[in-house]
């Protein structure tokens, strides 16, 4: 017997890891042509985060034989909901920031995206047909890919983008060369609310101003971003803050009893 179908049908089971998130986006035909663009590549799991379009007839046209990847698709307000079970974050984006963020390729961006899904659910995240993505939601990625295309022109339609990016995730399947990262990383929704546990206490010792934020937690985002901590390694960070908080509590506690 051959064992094509085993191969094609583990490919096919390990893709279903994989989200497509697209943000704000505008064109309902657009979502139907980045269903096509997924189906034909084996990923069926698309959500819409903050969508500012029904999907209607021009995105089943488009769809064509991806009809089944609209009708499960998940719709959500934001790309925070959009991710937060996933241990691994992509955003797609053709410009280059203010604050460099840890780069990859499609290729790589295949590979490592390969390389965690056996383990959590990971996401790819492209962003508005006229704006793209916005450093907030950039910022919620621990990776950014960048397609290189022609720097005199170098913004593919959005379902083009997605194309390109689901097609190096398929190769990487394909390949089976690609090797299954040991450590466990956090999902999204775990470090969001490390980093606003972390921004409280720092309000709360005085190290940020209330009224002048700075940028502090958009590079402290990006100092814990590139060491990547484990899970058990956030859980002692966790700990550290609740630590810290209860002695300034106990401080003040002393403090008033003294004056009392
Ligand atoms: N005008 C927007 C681009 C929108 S294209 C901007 O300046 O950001 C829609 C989406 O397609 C982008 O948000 C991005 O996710 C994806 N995309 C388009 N071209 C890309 C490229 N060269 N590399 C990576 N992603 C790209």
């Amino acid at each position: 017997m051959s064992n094509i179908s085993d191969e094609s049908t583990s490919v096919e089971s390990l893709l279903s890891n994989v989200k497509v998130v697209l943000v704000g986006t505008t064109h309902p035909g657009n979502i139907g042509s980045v269903a096509r663009a997924m189906k034909t590549m084996g990923i069926m799991d698309l959500v819409l985060a903050g969508p500012q379009t029904e999907i209607n007839d021009k995105s089943y046209a488009l769809a064509s034989g991806a009809r089944d990847v609209l009708e499960n698709v998940t719709i959500v307000d934001t790309l925070q909901e959009a991710v937060a079970d996933c241990g691994l974050v992509i955003g797609s984006s053709a410009r280059s920031r203010t604050l460099p963020w840890p780069m990859l390729e499609p290729r790589g961006c295949g590979e490592k995206l390969l390389s965690e899904l056996p383990n959590y659910p990971v996401a790819v995240v492209f962003g508005r047909e006229n704006s793209g993505l916005s450093n907030d939601e950039l910022q919620l990625c621990q990776f950014h890919v960048c397609i290189p295309a022609n720097p005199n022109y170098s913004s593919l339609n959005l379902a083009m983008a997605v194309q390109t990016i689901c097609y190096e995730i398929r190769m990487a399947a394909l390949s089976n060369t690609v090797t299954p990262v040991q450590e466990t990383y956090p999902h999204s929704a775990k470090l969001e609310s490390f980093y606003a546990h972390l921004e409280q206490t720092l309000l709360k010792i005085g190290f940020i101003a209330k009224a002048h934020p700075g940028q502090v937690m958009t590079k402290l985002r990006r100092l814990y971003n590139r060491a990547r901590p484990e899970d058990v390694e956030l859980n002692i960070l966790r700990g550290i803050l609740t630590s810290t908080q209860q002695s300034i509590k106990e401080e003040s506690q002393d403090k008033a009893d003294d004056k009392s």
